[in-house]
């Protein structure tokens, strides 16, 4: 294995030079896009890796499946269901999931920004601050590590740069959609975005949700077998964005990408697998971690499908 994904690392590190780091947010615009790493972490625990995969970067989009999950603990999927939809947008993460006068919950997203807005005030917490405190711990227990923390400057640089996520927070607002204040929620959101790991952090919680709510290894069960269906559905249809099609013709397996150039897929029974290359497409995904993720699913016959 460790052979197989050293050879798909060096065929795919050219294919960066295709994207570009994103830089809507000043400090993200400082990673390097030469960057590639993969990480893959088996059901039963065994690992392997190769390139930049001990890397920290933030993991922005992919905390959406981790905020679903707290959700889902804290209220059900019932109630979760009733304010969040689960329909494919098939836009970008911060377009508008509806015309202005039609905007209601089942035309919000989870793996986009309006439905992950959402979500944050759906974690349950005497305050802010608690409620992730709360995402941060279930973040660390999915992914074996109890250090994981935020990286401050991306935090700060979102923060200041949040207008279009301002804009639609006030937006699920004025739909009676959202109804604690906006910039503590926000506030919640952009941490959440700035929360810092590396590959193998990642394929760990990809290794849970594979697992159906278990651990790889000591089998602890972190969260009920259902909620891996609910996520790792909504992963398969809406995880890449507006490239969520195309993806799951390519590679075949549930999956989400943030801007920061990670990308966490779920192969179920089997593997989770973290990736890192921030060289992103114009819809926000890693480029050379799509092709690695493509070439690992033709040799490995990964596809669900
Ligand atoms: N922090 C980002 C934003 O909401 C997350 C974007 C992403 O990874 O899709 O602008």
């Amino acid at each position: 294995m460790e052979e197989l994904l050293e050879r798909l690392l060096e065929e795919c590190r050219p294919f960066a030079s295709q994207g570009q780091v994103a830089n809507y947010i000043p400090e993200l615009a400082k990673g390097d896009p030469q960057a590639l790493g993969v990480y893959v972490t088996g059901s039963e625990g065994k690992h392997s890796w190769a390139g930049d995969c001990r890397r920290l970067f933030t993991i922005q989009s992919i905390v959406k499946p981790i905020l679903l999950l707290q959700a889902l603990l804290d209220n059900g999927p019932e109630f979760v269901l009733n304010r969040v939809g689960v329909e494919a947008t098939g836009k970008p993460f911060d377009a508008i999931n509806a015309g202005d006068q039609s905007l209601d919950s089942g035309n919000i997203n989870p793996m986009v920004n309006m439905g992950a807005i959402v979500m944050c005030s759906l974690i349950h917490g005497r305050s802010y601050e608690e409620r992730f405190q709360r995402l941060l711990d279930l973040t660390r227990r999915l992914a074996g590590d109890g250090e994981i923390g935020i990286d401050g400057a991306v935090y700060r640089s979102e923060k200041s740069h949040g207008s279009k996520n301002r804009a639609l927070a006030y937006l699920l607002k004025s739909h009676g959609l959202l109804e604690d204040g906006v910039e503590e929620v926000l506030d919640c959101y952009f941490r959440a975005c700035s929360i810092q790991m590396d590959c193998r952090a990642l394929a760990h919680i990809g290794a849970v949700l594979a697992n159906r709510g278990r651990l790889p290894v000591s089998n602890e069960r972190i969260f009920p077998a259902p909620m891996s269906r609910y996520v790792n559905a909504i992963l398969m249809t809406c995880g890449m964005y507006d490239g969520s099609g195309e993806f799951a013709l390519r590679v075949g397996v549930p999956a989400k990408s943030g801007v920061g150039g990670g990308i966490m897929a779920v192969v179920p029974t089997r593997m989770g697998i973290g990736i890192f290359g921030p060289a992103l497409d114009g819809k926000g995904n890693s480029v050379a971690g799509i092709k690695l993720l493509e070439r690992l699913s033709g040799e490995l016959f990964l596809s669900i499908f």
